[in-house]
């Protein structure tokens, strides 16, 4: 951040009082401005035994296998906002079930959402974010080709947890070291 978004001013990094970390703060009008984690919502949308995947038609990861998730928006509910990521990536109504898994993504100052979600019908379909939206069964996730760590994670607990048709709320910590063995609270 370079400019006071209240006043225009340049701003200055320091520790406010009775702070402990260093922010930007204007020094004509005062605004301290704070940067805080941004919640991510999304869905792992199940119908049988297959699970909806959408193949990415944004940047970051174009052409990539994620689950339907985004920014939360002010004024919704994080259920609201991971359904409305379902319906906007992959043109589909879901029922929540339950939430499912909980990360923080350290290094990149977010937190993930996932919530277990069940088909009623099976109605998808590409959208303006998505190339293509497929049911996939576990023997046909693209494992190679997945957009992100966290999905990978998501996805593989998913098919242990189904197993035994149980699923707890997992927690998950991913940062820039850990990006390829996230660390799985159990
Ligand atoms: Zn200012």
């Amino acid at each position: 951040m370079k400019y006071c978004s209240q006043c225009g001013e340049s701003v200055e990094q320091r520790i406010p009082e009775g702070d402990n970390r260093e922010r930007h703060v204007c020094p004509a009008c005062g605004t301290i401005h704070y940067h805080n984690p941004r919640v991510i919502a999304g869905c792992l949308p199940v119908y049988g035994d297959r699970v909806l995947l959408c193949r990415r038609a944004i940047e970051p990861r174009l052409g990539y296998w994620t689950l339907p998730a985004g920014f939360m928006e002010n004024g919704e509910s994080t259920e609201d906002a991971a359904r409305r990521e379902t319906r906007e990536e992959a043109c589909t109504e879901v029922d929540i079930v339950s939430l499912y898994t909980l990360t923080s993504i350290i290094h990149v100052n977010q937190v993930q959402l996932i919530y277990l979600a069940q088909m009623p019908e099976k109605r998808f379909g590409p959208s303006e974010e998505s190339l293509e939206v497929r049911l996939f069964r576990e023997d046909e996730i693209p494992w190679d080709n997945l957009a992100f760590e966290t999905i990978r994670q998501v996805l593989t607990l998913y098919f242990q947890d189904r197993k035994h048709q149980q699923f707890p709320l997992r927690h998950m910590e991913i940062d820039r070291n850990a990006f390829h063995s996230a660390r799985v609270h159990l």
